[in-house]
């Protein structure tokens, strides 16, 4: 009997278009959750929190997976992080730039970054305005060992389909103006708007994993 998280899998890709792929957000679930999508050719894996995914890496590591940092980055974790993860798509400070820089160089990494955007006023979210990241983009692009490959966003609260249209658009044409090929866009409750609008990387957690249990931290 094929599990919920496989069916949901096979049925996600069908509808996505070739440009915009799956990362498996896999915060809040075990190991046995990864291995069933990876036994279908899944490799990437999105975690927010460092403890718990180095924990699953750690059970896993006989599998060739690709990890995603997507959680709000901790400068004291940046060290951990840069080791255990090839992707970070949740940069949002020049401070937070210039360390993971440095570290990486310092571990002889070359981290896929993207470059975390708020376009809309949202209190619990970190990430530069346009107009910020237009500010410091000279300076980003000249930081050694990142390699910046596009734009991460997410949609506020309470928006419709239509002003989340919208703001994918926006973020979409933002990359297009710094040439960075990557739109990471869409989680389970707004993946339809962001394929829409270009996504190339859509991070779905619930959609395929089904509810996450209550978040432990660490
Ligand atoms: C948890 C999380 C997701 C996935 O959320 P779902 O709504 O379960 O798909 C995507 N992106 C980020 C940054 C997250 O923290």
């Amino acid at each position: 009997m094929p599990s919920h998280s496989v069916d949901r899998w096979h049925d996600l890709r069908a509808q996505l278009p070739e440009r915009s792929r799956l990362l498996a957000v896999s915060k809040g679930h075990p190991a046995t959750a990864i291995q069933e999508i990876a036994a279908l050719g899944q490799t990437a894996f999105g975690e927010s929190r460092l403890q718990e995914a180095q924990r699953k890496q750690a059970e896993l590591d006989d599998l060739a997976l690709n990890w995603h940092f997507i959680g709000r980055l901790q400068s004291n974790k940046v060290r951990a992080v840069v080791r255990a993860f090839g992707v970070i798509h949740s940069l949002e400070s020049w401070s937070l730039a210039e360390r993971i820089a440095r570290i990486a160089s310092e571990e002889n990494r070359s981290p896929e970054v993207f470059l975390q955007v708020k376009l809309r006023p949202d209190p619990n979210k970190g990430g530069w305005s346009a107009a910020e990241l237009l500010d410091v983009w000279p300076r980003l692009r000249e930081l050694p060992a990142l390699r910046i490959r596009g734009l991460m966003t997410m949609a506020p609260q309470g928006l419709t389909s239509q002003e989340r249209h919208v703001l994918f658009g926006e973020c979409a044409a933002l990359a297009d103006r710094l040439a960075l090929p990557e739109r990471s866009m869409g989680m389970s409750g707004d993946w339809r708007e962001a394929v829409a609008a270009g996504s190339t990387w859509l991070r779905l957690g619930s959609a395929l994993f089904g509810p996450r249990p209550p978040v432990k931290d660490g």
